[in-house]
C-alpha cells in the first residue's frame, strides 16, 4: 500500500506571553505514516493534543519541528538535534497547492462557517480560490452536485448557515472540504458537537464519500467507540505524544499501552467473556498541564505501573509487534 503521509518527530509548540521556556508543549515529537486510503483514527482526552496534531499536519499550526512528507514531497521539515532541540534549518514549502489536496473538517460546524455569507456563496469560495470551474454555470453545477452528494437540496443554497440544523451545517462543512477535491481529509471530531441521532447518518456519509472519492482521512475523535468501527488503523494519544498505534481490531482486542488499556476499560464490551478479563481500570488524577509536562513518560502520575525508571526516561515509540507500535519501558524485554 502506498504512503500518503508522513510525519517523522513532528512538535508544535505554543510560546506564551511573558513565560519563559517552551511554552505549551501540545504536540510531543509524533511519528507515523497514513497509507493511501486508509482511515487512521486518532483518540485521546480532551487536551491531549490531537486537534493541534491534525491542524499542524495540514500547516494551518506552523509546526516547531519535525518533518512532513506528502506524497512523496517534503512539505516542510526541520530536524531535531541531538539535544531535542530544532536545529533551526527549516524548509517549508508554499502551501497552496496542497491545501486544495488537504482539507480539513472541523468539529464546530456553526463557528467554522461565515455567517454573512450562504451556502451557495461558502462552496463557491472554495471553487473559486482553486480555480476549479471553467464557466459561470459550472460553478453553479459543481455547487448543486456537492450539496446533492451531502443530502441537501438546490434550494439551500440561498440560504445562510444560521437556518441549519447542526447536522445540515456539518454537511455544508464537508461539501465545503469536497468542493476543492481532495486527497486527504483532516476530520477534527466531526461529529462530537451533532445530536446523538444524527451523528451515524455523518459517519455513513463519509464513509460513503471515502469510498467514491478515494479519500484518506485522519480521523480524530475522544471516544475509541466513535473510531473503532471506522478506522483501519488507530493511534492513541495521551498529553502531546502517540502512545500506542495498531490495526484497530488488533488495538481493540490486544493494546499494549497502559493508557490504552485504561481507555478501552471505559468502553462497555458486548462479550460477556471479555469483559471479565477487562476490568474498568479508574485513573487516579487530572491530565497535567502541557505547559509543564511530567518528566520521563509523560503518563507516569498516572500510570497504575509506573517504576522510578518510568519518571527519568522517556520510553522510546517502537514497533512491537508487526505493525503494532507502543511507548512503554513494560514492554522492552
Ligand atoms: Fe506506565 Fe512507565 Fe509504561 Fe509510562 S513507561 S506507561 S509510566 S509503565
Amino acid at each position: 500500500d502506498k504512503i500518503l503521509l508522513e510525519i517523522n518527530n513532528l512538535r508544535k509548540y505554543f510560546p506564551v506571553k511573558g513565560m519563559k521556556g517552551p511554552g505549551v508543549q501540545a504536540v510531543q515529537d509524533v511519528s507515523f505514516f497514513i497509507k493511501k486510503g486508509e482511515t487512521l483514527g486518532l483518540v485521546g482526552e480532551s487536551g491531549c493534543g490531537k486537534t493541534t496534531l491534525g491542524r499542524t499536519i495540514i500547516r494551518l499550526h506552523e509546526p516547531t519541528g519535525g518533518k512532513i512528507v506528502y506524497d512523496g514531497e517534503t512539505i516542510y521539515d526541520n530536524p531535531l538535534g541531538p539535544d531535542g532541540k530544532p536545529l533551526g534549518k527549516e524548509k517549508a514549502v508554499n502551501m497552496l497547492p496542497y491545501r486544495r489536496k488537504m482539507q480539513i473538517i472541523f468539529q464546530d460546524p456553526s463557528a467554522s462557517l461565515d455567517p454573512r455569507m450562504t451556502v451557495g456563496e461558502i462552496i463557491g469560495e472554495a471553487i473559486d480560490i482553486h480555480k476549479l470551474a471553467q464557466s459561470k454555470k459550472d460553478r453553479s453545477d459543481m455547487i448543486k452536485e456537492l450539496l446533492g452528494k451531502v443530502g441537501l437540496n438546490t434550494e439551500h443554497a440561498n440560504r445562510y448557515p444560521h437556518e441549519f440544523s447542526g447536522g445540515q451545517q456539518q454537511r455544508v462543512g464537508i461539501a465545503r472540504a469536497l468542493a476543492v477535491k481532495p486527497e486527504f481529509i483532516v476530520c477534527d471530531e466531526p461529529i462530537s458537537a451533532l445530536d446523538v441521532s444524527i451523528q451515524s447518518q455523518v459517519v455513513n456519509m463519509l464513509e460513503d464519500m471515502q469510498e467514491e472519492m478515494g479519500l484518506t482521512y485522519l480521523f480524530i475523535a475522544h471516544d475509541l467507540s466513535v473510531v473503532r468501527h471506522i478506522s483501519n488503523r488507530i493511534g492513541v494519544m495521551y498529553l502531546g505524544s502517540l502512545v500506542e498505534l495498531g490495526e484497530s481490531y488488533e488495538l481493540n482486542r490486544h493494546p499494549i499501552h497502559p493508557y490504552t488499556q485504561t481507555l478501552l476499560s471505559a468502553v462497555p464490551v458486548p462479550d460477556p467473556k471479555l469483559s471479565r478479563t477487562r476490568q474498568r481500570i479508574v485513573l487516579q488524577g487530572d491530565i497535567p498541564s502541557p505547559m509543564n509536562p511530567p518528566s520521563g513518560c509523560r503518563f507516569h502520575t498516572r500510570c497504575p505501573y509506573a517504576t522510578e525508571r518510568c519518571s527519568i526516561e522517556m520510553p522510546a515509540f517502537k514497533e512491537h509487534e508487526p505493525g503494532h507500535w507502543a511507548a512503554c519501558h513494560l514492554l522492552d524485554k
